[in-house]
């Protein structure tokens, strides 16, 4: 299983398919995508190879844009189907997950959520993380998707490594680990997230390693922020 993402000034499918490839002896069941091409969020994901998210990619979905997530995932909660693969929405649209991992204590939340009017389409924990981080956005206007990402963490027992995306905020990729590995590639500003550095190593040498209970605050124009999931002095 797999994560890789990239925001900057290229071409970002390419990046991101061409990573997810070189992850494949990691291991998978499906592979999913997300572009977001300026204006519009697009997502594609699919049972089975990378080689069949390519093709479903290029006649479904396929935008130029320079902001993509990629997924690669090994199924723990929900078979390998299309619906549990990732990406996975928030309830709004507005943010895309994709999730390395297990979320332990995802029934509680999830019942907690439905008691909010959240609905599921998936089996996944995954879908469970995305939609408690939007609630906690939906709680406390104005705050930040970074704090909102953290407040959520706070209250997950498992393992992760993530990268969320909000398309009401294009220039920021939130990346998160406990547990699985996550390595962030800085370019001349691009960013660039994977399991390990083989996808971005022909882009840039310049790599940070997340270590466990670590977050990342990825922004466009803005030096890269890492903090500690349990420091609440975070702004
Ligand atoms: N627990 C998540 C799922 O089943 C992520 C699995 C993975 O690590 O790929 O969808």
């Amino acid at each position: 299983c797999g994560i890789v993402g990239y925001i900057g000034h290229r071409e970002a499918y390419p990046i991101v398919i061409n990573g997810l490839k070189r992850l494949e002896y990691r291991g998978y069941d499906s592979a999913g995508i997300a572009i977001y091409d300026g204006q519009d969020l697009k997502v594609c994901k699919t049972k089975g190879k990378v080689s069949d998210l390519e093709e479903r990619v290029e006649k479904e979905i396929y935008t130029k844009g320079t902001v993509a997530i990629g997924h690669t995932r090994w199924a723990t909660h929900g078979v390998p189907n299309d619906v549990n693969s990732h990406p996975h929405y928030s309830n709004s649209g507005d943010l895309v997950i994709i999730h390395n991992g297990i979320i332990e204590n995802y029934e509680s939340l999830k019942k907690e959520l439905i008691t909010r009017g959240y609905t599921f389409k998936s089996e996944t924990d995954t879908e469970v993380l995305v939609n408690l981080i939007e609630e906690v956005l939906k709680k406390e206007k104005g705050l930040k998707l970074g704090k909102a990402v953290q407040i959520a963490l706070n209250q997950v027992v498992g393992a992760y490594a993530i990268a969320i995306f909000d398309k009401n905020k294009p220039n920021e990729i939130i990346a998160a680990r406990l547990g699985s590995p996550l390595a962030i590639g800085v370019g001349e500003n691009e960013f660039f997230i994977a399991s390990d550095a083989s996808p971005f190593l022909e882009f840039t040498k310049n790599a940070i390693y997340l270590e466990d209970e670590e977050m990342a605050i990825i922004r466009l124009g803005k030096e890269i922020k890492v903090r500690k999931i349990k420091d609440d002095t975070m702004v």
